[in-house]
């Protein structure tokens, strides 16, 4: 059938909708009709920059849909089911089986390659192949084809309104929320020092407020966005510029923070989330680094002082579990992330990522 879709040529091109042929169903697969879906900086990052998949390819990875088809093999959803698309995994690897989905052994295939695992494309443009499958769905798009292992039901107590903003939970605000929740777990009246104040950042700063944590200081270059910060949770908002910024954060920490989260994926502040912890401190990280990106420690003052290092994917979180736990948390007015959104057409995607880079938005959702 045909569908619409925003087709990356390569990184740069303009972006435009575009009319695509997309295959029925395979029997593990179903189609699921877009109704909206989150921007991610990964998205951005890959319109922006070369990386390594062959193109043309359909971004777009934090969608919320309806099902329209379903494949013979298809058991636990139908035809109008609502559903929410997060990453894909094998199932059968080793990381899925001791369910951690997020380190699935062929996480890069499953949600990169743009391919089937058999090497097929279910997109074309006339004759020519077009990548798809983008974290399990390429949602940038009026139409996906997606497992169901990437797909989780939405509850019916979900309004409409509410169902339309929750792509993101799939991605980034899963990632940010998985962190501090599933990962690093402060403790009630612990401290936590969130650098990068975007999407992922507030998710962080929302969940550790939600977890009784009572210092939580934002780090971000954006005025606005710290503004924000203080609104859903941070108790201290701190300029990227500001001069001696960890001694300052280490006094407001008392000495220095319990808990760190990088979502830069610069070395710089790599580097600096590690040095703002006080003893047995934990750092976790998320953004996305280029291939290679080395970071500098020191080694003396890890060991000495007990500190660890963790990066984190999708903040561990299997969508099916975590994704219900975001849901309560924001019914009981703990993870207010609808703060954080603002609609475009599909078509404006590129003032979507003009808004997000210069900080005007923190979360944009395009509408097909
Ligand atoms: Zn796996
Ligand atoms: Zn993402």
């Amino acid at each position: 059938m045909d569908i619409t879709a925003v087709v990356l040529d390569h990184p740069g091109a303009p972006l435009a909708l575009r009319t695509l042929q997309m295959e029925d169903p395979r029997p593990d697969e179903m189609r699921v009709r877009v109704v909206a879906t989150g921007l991610c900086h990964t998205d951005i990052s890959m319109l922006q920059r070369p990386f390594p998949i062959d193109q043309p390819i359909v971004l777009g990875h934090e969608g919320a849909g309806v099902v329209e088809a379903t494949g013979s093999a298809v058991r636990d959803f139908q035809p109008g089911d609502r559903v929410l698309l997060s990453y894909n995994h094998c199932q059968t690897c080793p990381s899925c089986t001791a369910h951690a989905p997020s380190y699935c052994h062929d996480f890069f295939g499953r949600n990169f390659l743009g391919l089937r695992p058999d090497g097929s494309a279910a997109l074309s443009h006339g004759p020519r192949p077009v990548r798809h499958h983008f974290f399990g769905q390429s949602s940038f798009a009026s139409h996906c084809l997606v497992t169901p292992a990437n797909a989780v039901h939405v509850p019916d107590h979900v309004d409409d309104d509410l169902f339309r903003m929750l792509g993101p939970m799939g991605c980034g605000l899963q990632t940010g929320a998985g962190a501090m929740l599933n990962v690093l777990r402060p403790r009630p009246g612990q401290s936590v020092v969130v650098l990068g104040s975007g999407a992922v950042g507030m998710a962080a700063i929302m969940a550790a407020r939600a977890m009784g944590v009572t210092t939580v200081v934002a780090v971000d270059r954006v005025s606005s966005r710290l503004e924000l910060a203080l609104g859903i949770g941070a108790t201290h908002a701190l300029k990227a510029d500001t001069p001696e910024l960890v001694a300052q954060i280490r006094q407001i920490c008392g000495g220095g923070a319990q808990v760190s989260l990088d979502t830069t994926a610069h070395p710089d502040v790599l580097r600096m989330a590690l040095d703002v912890l006080g003893p047995l401190g934990r750092c976790g990280f998320v953004g996305g680094a280029a291939a290679g990106t080395a970071l500098s420690v020191d080694v003396r003052d890890m060991m000495l002082h007990g500190k660890t290092l963790r990066g984190i994917v999708e903040g561990d979180a299997n969508a099916r579990d975590f994704i219900p736990q975001l849901l309560r948390l924001h019914a009981s007015g703990l993870f207010p992330f609808e703060r954080l959104v603002r609609f475009y057409p599909l078509a404006e995607i590129q003032r979507a990522i003009d808004d997000s880079l210069s900080g005007v938005t923190l979360k944009p959702i395009l509408l097909p």
